[in-house]
């Protein structure tokens, strides 16, 4: 599943393509995506300038230049690729044809992806239901602190908890405390001030690291027939269950939390 950095990577990989640009045409070969795209609204984002790109949580927002704004979230399977090319691959369901003869394509295997264009005013509905990510201001110690100092959930739950804080995903967040050393069972009111800082610190860290690791990837990426690989970040404990921890002995612990894997070391975070 694209996370944070793969959407962060994905949209520093498209922004170029899309400067300065205006979308000529769309052409909609599946709406039937997560929500059902709109093809009523394609006419107020075709010949007008996009103003911008940005990413906020893991959707891609475009905002034009009059009023309106597109919202792509990649789901569980989905990529975006700048392409020159006329021919179509499978799963490709809507292309943004460009000024410069480049167009932008959206392609999703299992269509678990959307894509809504908006009025930017009104704002999208799901943007407004996630909490900062960890590279937003608002997401400051004090934010998350108040956030979890009374909660009887796992810390590992509440990173997770995209209304909390959002773009973290299960491999970071496992990978999140182990370099804290915290353990994933501490509940949010057992967190102190000083490890909410650390987290925060930490979490920035790992999903820079893996957005690094990213633009390494992108000229795959970029290659209409492939699909982009999964970042090679140095992992310590993730996927990891037996192994020697790296910074002690013990082995590394597998748990189920919320139906999600998590692993970490008994003996180096409590
Ligand atoms: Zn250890």
């Amino acid at each position: 599943m694209p996370e944070l950095p793969e959407v962060e990577t994905t949209k520093r990989g498209i922004e170029p393509y899309l400067h300065n640009q205006s979308i000529t045409k769309i052409l909609v070969r599946q709406k039937s995506l997560r929500i059902p795209f709109n093809d009523n609204l394609k006419k107020h984002i075709t010949h007008v300038k996009i103003k911008n790109i940005k990413r906020r949580a893991k959707y891609i927002v475009i905002d034009f230049a009059n009023e309106y704004s597109m919202v792509i979230h990649l789901g569980m399977t989905g990529n975006l690729r700048a392409s020159r090319q006329k021919k179509f691959l499978k799963h490709d369901h809507i292309i943004f044809y460009l000024e410069s003869g480049n167009s932008l394509i959206f392609n999703d295997v299992r269509r678990f992806g959307l894509v809504q264009i908006y009025k930017t005013k009104g704002s999208f509905y799901l943007l407004d239901n996630n909490g900062p990510d960890p590279f937003e201001k608002k997401a400051d110690v004090d934010y998350f602190y108040n956030r979890i100092k009374n909660s009887s959930a796992s810390i590992k739950s509440i990173l997770l908890n995209h209304k909390i804080i959002s773009g973290i995903g299960n491999i970071y967040a496992s990978e999140i405390l182990f370099s804290t050393n915290i353990s994933p069972l501490r509940m949010g009111r057992d967190i102190s001030h000083t490890d909410c800082k650390k987290i925060l610190q930490q979490s920035k860290i790992i999903l820079n690291k893996a957005i690094k690791a990213g633009g390494t990837t992108l000229n795959d990426y970029f290659n209409a027939e492939s699909k982009p690989g999964y970042f090679k970040i140095q992992l310590n404990v993730y996927g990891k269950e037996g192994e020697k921890c790296p910074s002690c002995e013990s082995k590394i612990s597998k748990i189920t939390q919320s139906n999600r894997s998590t692993y970490f070391c008994k003996e180096s975070q409590n």
